[in-house]
């Protein structure tokens, strides 16, 4: 039993935490990567392919894969929910990741405050953040103070979503939902610092929301704490729609304002590039484990311990 991933978004994180398991590893590479990721001593685990899609064609029965920003980005959802890759996580959470409608179901069934969207755009009484669909990364995204601005900067409103825009800070939370422990672990917070819209000097009127990195962030212990219990609601809103358990990592993407209101306006069922900054260990890891534990680590934990108890197939699916 391997554990691979594509080598890109959080391979490095994935990888060394697998081979600190004691697991073997596959790193799925396109040739231009390869001396990028020799350069951190992982020759061993590189299987050199011609395009990421690639890994549709091999033998992987053997491996686990563990899924990432990438793997949507580059393969796209419908091909790998039609896989039979043996994925760590959920392929359901994914399909209502992917449905913009189901998502913001999951999010009011856990009772996560959300941004008001307007269905259309006569409806819009306040600033909004128009969203095309379909968008990755923030790309092609554009505030707007009014409808009148919409209209101005818009030919057709097909395609887009007009979603109320919260001014706040930005937080993006992880969690690891361990089967194995039956427990939720908060792994950790973080910033995610985007171009132009983080920028301090703006001379434009259309900055774009293209995800450059991340920043850690440790949140006031009182909010961590309402985290948690957004977190267990989560779960528990997943468990009462599909009949599955959440399994794994999964991210919950907020914006707190002045009021420290905290409104949900995305969730990631995976592990997410915010968790790169917690390596070797998060505070909130560190406390639990009494040890380095980095997401990548904290996964090949979760599949050893599962596979020692005889449950690992109720995580890959
Ligand atoms: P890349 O490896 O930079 O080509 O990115 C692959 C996919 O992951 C793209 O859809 C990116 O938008 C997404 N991605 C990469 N890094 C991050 C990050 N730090 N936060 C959010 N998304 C990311
Ligand atoms: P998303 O593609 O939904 O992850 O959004 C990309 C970025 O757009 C986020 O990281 C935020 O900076 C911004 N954003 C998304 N939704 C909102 C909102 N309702 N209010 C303010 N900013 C938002």
């Amino acid at each position: 039993m391997k554990i691979g991933t594509l080598a890109s978004h959080s391979a490095l994180n994935i990888i060394s935490g697998a081979k600190a398991e004691g697991f073997e590893t596959e790193l799925y590479c396109t040739p231009e990567r390869i001396p990028f990721y020799k350069s951190f001593g992982m020759e061993d685990s590189i299987v050199e392919v011609p395009s990421f899609d690639a890994i549709l064609e091999m033998d992987l029965s053997d491996v686990i894969i563990i899924p990432h920003g990438s793997f949507v980005a580059y393969i796209g959802s419908e091909r790998i929910l039609n896989s039979n890759l043996r994925i760590f996580g959920s392929k359901e959470l994914l399909r209502w990741e992917e449905d913009r409608k189901l998502k913001s179901l999951l999010m009011k069934e856990a009772g996560l405050r959300v941004p008001k969207e307007f269905e259309k755009l006569d409806d819009v009484n306040t600033p909004v953040i128009v969203k095309s669909d379909g968008a990755a990364g923030g790309e092609g995204y554009f505030i707007a103070a009014d409808k009148e601005e919409i209209e101005a900067k818009l030919d057709s409103v097909k395609g887009y979503t007009f979603q109320e825009y919260i001014v706040g800070t930005k937080v993006f939370t992880t969690y690891f939902n361990s089967l194995a422990k039956d427990r939720l672990e908060v792994f950790g917070a973080d910033i995610r610092y985007e171009t132009d819209a983080d920028a301090n000097l703006r001379f434009d009127d259309k900055p774009s929301f293209v995800v450059v990195g991340n920043l850690p962030l440790v949140l006031r212990e009182s909010t961590l704490a309402q985290y948690y219990d957004m977190g267990v609601g989560f779960i528990d809103a997943f468990k009462r729609k599909t009949g599955q358990n959440l399994a794994g990592p999964f991210c919950i993407e907020t914006i707190i304002d002045k009021n420290q209101d905290i409104y949900t306006f995305e969730f990631s069922g995976r592990i997410v590039a915010g968790t790169n900054v917690w390596m070797p260990s998060s505070p909130y890891s560190f406390v639990t484990f009494g040890e380095d534990m980095w997401m990548g680590k904290r996964i090949a934990r979760e599949i050893r311990d599962l596979h020692e108890t005889g449950r690992l197939d109720d995580v890959l699916r």
